[in-house]
């Protein structure tokens, strides 16, 4: 026969490399819904409806246009719940000729695809995935010889090679690369109302899989009532062009602000889209500049926008798969505590976690500074496990696939990775959340005070966290003001800071429920 051409979940895009040249008279394409993939951590329901819904779409779509789909349903009694397994039974059945599949996003997939030749009896050509700007050897290329491999270069090296706001003679368009520091404003005070993005209500199709994951996956983390992400292509392309008219113009001025059930301000909410290829990564891009191009949204939007997907986005699946598989096993700062309870439930009387938790429970959804400067820097100064940290991160989020959550929970978050991916911890005090948010009002804690009765624990953990660090850190000189600022604090109220951290860590100790409900 013809050729065996197996799609996975997040591979859902008709010019993906592995479809290029489908002969429709005689190929199949092998989608499977399997149980290793479901469970190999207790995913959100939210994001397993995302992939099982949209994988349906995506298949009936091929099949509208005459392609023969081989489709395997999670309860079909056949299904022998590994993709390996579910090739080497369509090979079985089909006997083609060669399996022509596109590499995986992660690891583990890679590993399984290398035993697919044997599975099939027949040969495997594995494709680069050109969905992404930058391929797997040009960050290799890239890397070749640094001492350091920081985004900003890298960044820069993708704005000249695809010319992204980027002036005739070679210039970035505005005179500087980076225009961050104006992205950095707090929230306006008294606003609540945000542009919401699009709703997309399930149709016969996502119920169906929403039933089968209530049955099936019903006691993991999460809630899946309102689920209304998009399935299709064509939804994606509604959300982003809602994006980019109604929240792209005010995105950088509060990319770092956030406020009390406000889930998503001006953020595009296209990560899940993005990473199961509803979306294309550089046509996003490309669109955002011709909104620039058009008047339509200021420079400083649209440049933190594409540096978002240019930059981080390329950056971080070019890292991961430069340093796995050794890059998960570091734990640069010895952090062994296992996680605390309110991970799981959202109750906390640190009124910052219960919103960024309550709402990651609801929605499976966080914008990058609750990931990052609420829950990551408390899983940080608290020296919660990096290994159980990750996998909290795969579990929650929508659009955790392993090569963009790990270097951003292990490298940017955890400071796990010893300072490949951040040039200095993302450590901050109480101080920085109330600049930024909402959410110190109305708190249980006093995020001014830094040691006796109602001191924030973010005060109380941060100036513990640089004194247990001192000599990995003293001497970084973006960290001297602070180790000067620490220096200063008088000796009494450095041993009370301490005494007080101790007895928080250990009430967090007493409340541990490291493993995720719904675990196998
Ligand atoms: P926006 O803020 O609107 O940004 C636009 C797009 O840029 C996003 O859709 C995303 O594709 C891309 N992007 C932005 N920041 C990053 C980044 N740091 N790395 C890679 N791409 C980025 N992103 C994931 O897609 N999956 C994850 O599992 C994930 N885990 C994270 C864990 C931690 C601890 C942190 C700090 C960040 C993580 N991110 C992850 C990055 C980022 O937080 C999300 O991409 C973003 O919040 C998605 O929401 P959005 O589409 O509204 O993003
Ligand atoms: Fe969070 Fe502290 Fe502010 Fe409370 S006071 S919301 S715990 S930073």
């Amino acid at each position: 026969g013809g050729v065996l051409r197996p799609v996975l979940g997040d591979q859902l895009t008709r010019g993906l490399a592995s479809l290029r040249d489908l002969d429709a008279a005689r190929d199949t394409v092998l989608m499977a819904e399997v149980m290793a993939e479901c469970t190999y951590v207790p995913h959100h329901p939210r994001k397993i409806v995302l992939v099982l819904a949209a994988m349906r779409q995506f298949a009936a779509a091929l099949a509208a246009e005459g392609v023969r789909v081989r489709y395997v349903t999670l309860d079909d009694p056949d299904n022998t719940g590994t993709l390996t397994g579910e090739v080497s039974r369509a090979a079985a059945a089909l006997a083609p000729a060669r399996v022509v599949a596109t590499e995986p996003g992660e690891w583990r997939v890679q590993e399984a695809m290398q035993g697919w030749g044997e599975a099939a009896g027949c040969p495997v050509d594995i494709r680069a995935d050109t969905r992404f700007i930058a391929a797997r050897d040009d960050f290799a290329r890239w890397a070749h010889g640094r001492k350091t491999l920081r985004m900003e270069l890298f960044y820069r090296q993708m704005r000249r090679r695809t010319g992204l706001l980027m002036t005739a003679d070679g210039a970035p368009e505005g005179g500087r690369w980076n225009l961050d520091a104006e992205n950095r404003k707090p929230p306006p005070p008294g606003a609540r109302a945000f542009p919401l993005p699009p709703s997309f209500p399930p149709d016969e199709t996502t119920r169906a899989v929403m039933d089968l994951v209530a049955a099936r996956f019903g006691t993991h983390f999460g809630d899946m009532a309102g689920f209304d992400l998009p399935v299709t292509a064509a939804q994606a392309e509604t959300a982003l062009e809602r994006f980019i008219a109604a929240r792209l113009p005010r995105f950088g001025d509060l990319q770092d602000a956030m406020v009390d059930d406000a889930p998503y301000l001006f953020h595009a909410v296209l990560s899940p889209a993005l990473n199961i290829g509803l979306l294309d990564p550089l046509d996003v891009c490309r669109r955002a500049e011709a909104a620039w191009h058009a008047g339509a949204a200021p420079l400083n939007a649209v440049e933190g926008f594409i540096r978002q997907i240019l930059g981080w986005r390329e950056y971080v699946r070019g890292l991961y798969w430069h340093k796995m598989p050794g890059y998960r096993d570091t734990n640069a700062l010895d952090a062994r505590r296992p996680l605390p309870a309110f991970f799981w439930t959202g109750e906390t009387p640190m009124r910052c976690l219960a919103q960024a938790i309550g709402q990651t429970r609801r929605l499976a959804y966080a914008h990058h500074i609750q990931r990052l400067m609420v829950i990551g820097n408390f899983a940080l100064l608290a020296g919660l496990d990096p290994t159980a940290v990750n996998a909290w991160y795969m579990v929650v989020y929508a659009d955790a696939f392993e090569w963009v959550e790990l270097p951003n929970t292990h490298g940017m978050a955890l400071f796990a990775d010893g300072g490949v991916v951040a040039s200095k911890p993302y450590a901050a005090s109480a101080k920085y959340i109330q600049r930024m948010s909402t959410y110190c009002d109305g708190c249980r804690y006093d995020p001014g005070r830094r040691s006796g009765p109602g001191a924030c624990p973010y005060n109380v953990l941060y100036w513990t966290f640089l004194e247990r660090h001192r000599d990995r850190f003293a001497r970084n000189p973006r960290m001297a003001m602070i180790y000067r600022t620490l220096d200063r604090l008088d000796p009494a109220e450095r041993v009370a800071m301490a005494e007080q951290a101790a007895a928080f860590l250990d009430g967090l100790d007493r409340d541990a429920w490291p493993a995720a409900p719904g675990g196998q």
